[in-house]
């Protein structure tokens, strides 16, 4: 089958000023190609020629399987990237330079024909990748609708004295066998003081009684990610637990709010941000308001303060996961994975917000 993914690349390499574009990258070489493996590599032309791929002999029957109609498929013997460059003959070829190292990028120069001018050209196929189509929104929801139902399974049981890996060890599992290829990244489980760290890793400590424990958590479904964020008390929460969950939920509200076509990434940052000021904890607000996900859990567009003025799009997946540390006492973040619609934003996580007080 051959789909519309290779043409509009070839149009935005077009745009671009471009000849021809090196693609490389698991996330893109899925997305523009199909292709599942490992390793490979494309060229995409502006011209609307065919575009070529290249793999080498251990993945010849899968990309035989999986690469889209429109590729012609070279089985190289060697690396991948001496094979591509011996057939470039001249023109503007971009290439990814947040992926090819130094020396590659030595040796391409070297291979190419001298009529072949090499350009910095990263992010082109992310920038497609930013805007979803309605068959991948659906496989994101479903790696959404899994963490919620995962969430609600781990909440029905008693949390405290157990410790921050076996809740992270026994979510996983439980992510698996209800579908998920994987977790789309490590699970955070963070109780007590360790929740002010944003990046904290499962220790083998117990969660305590009174005390916030803070699970940011994802699954990987059909090559798609989601990301989700909960805090919950276990035992009685103090006044000022309460209080910082309070001004953050109000944040993550105002935050879903501003996510329509045409704000920045910066304004959207902004409006949730403006809560946690207003509440004096602005200081403790050290991270962007949110991040695109898709078939990687990092992807465009950023929701930041250093966000350029890009606006978001119809069809931009992002979370919204404002949250507020204090350091050596405790941490709350509140996240939601939000479709961009013009009708308004359609959250894709949907377990409660309100503050749970489990056992
Ligand atoms: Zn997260
Ligand atoms: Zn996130």
């Amino acid at each position: 089958m051959s789909g519309p993914r290779p043409g509009a690349l070839a149009g935005l390499i077009a745009q671009e000023g471009l000849d021809a574009l090196i693609v490389e990258g698991e996330a893109n070489l899925r997305y523009l190609a199909g292709y599942t493996g490992s390793s490979g590599l494309a060229l995409v032309r502006a011209d609307g020629g065919a575009p070529s791929f290249y793999t080498d002999f251990r993945y010849a029957s899968q990309v035989a399987e999986e690469v889209d109609d429109a590729f012609e498929c070279e089985i190289v013997t060697g690396e991948l990237l001496d094979a591509l460059a011996g057939s470039l003959r001249g023109g503007r070829v971009g290439f990814d330079d947040t992926r090819m190292t130094v020396s590659r990028r030595a040796k391409l120069g070297e291979l190419a024909a001298p009529a072949v001018e090499l350009v910095a050209a990263a992010g082109l196929p992310e920038r497609l990748r930013a805007v979803k189509d309605e068959q991948e929104i659906e496989r994101i929801a479903a790696a959404a609708t899994l963490i919620d139902d995962v969430l609600g399974w781990l909440f029905s049981t008693p949390l405290s004295g157990r410790t921050e890996r076996e809740l992270a060890v026994s979510l996983e599992h439980e992510m698996r066998l209800r579908g998920a290829s994987a977790p789309s990244f490590a699970s955070i489980v963070a109780g007590g003081r360790h929740g002010a760290l944003p990046h904290a890793k499962p220790r083998d400590v117990a969660i305590e009684r009174g005390t916030l424990v803070t699970f940011d958590i994802g699954a990987l479904f059909e090559g798609y990610c989601s990301d989700c964020t909960r805090t919950v008390a276990v035992g009685e929460p103090s006044a000022l637990a309460r209080e910082i969950y309070d001004v953050v939920l109000r944040a993550q509200l105002a935050g879903l709010d501003a996510i329509v076509p045409g704000v920045s990434g910066r304004d959207a940052d902004a409006q949730a941000r403006a809560v946690i000021e207003e509440a004096g904890y602005g200081e403790r607000f050290g991270h962007g308001l949110g991040h695109g996900v898709g078939l990687e859990i990092h992807e465009a567009p950023r929701l930041s303060r250093t966000s350029a003025d890009q606006a978001l799009l119809e069809g931009n997946v992002v979370t919204v996961e404002p949250g507020v540390y204090l350091p050596g006492e405790l941490g709350v973040r509140i996240e939601d994975l939000v479709v961009v619609r013009a009708a308004g934003p359609q959250r894709l996580s949907n377990f409660t917000k309100e503050l749970l007080v489990l056992d």
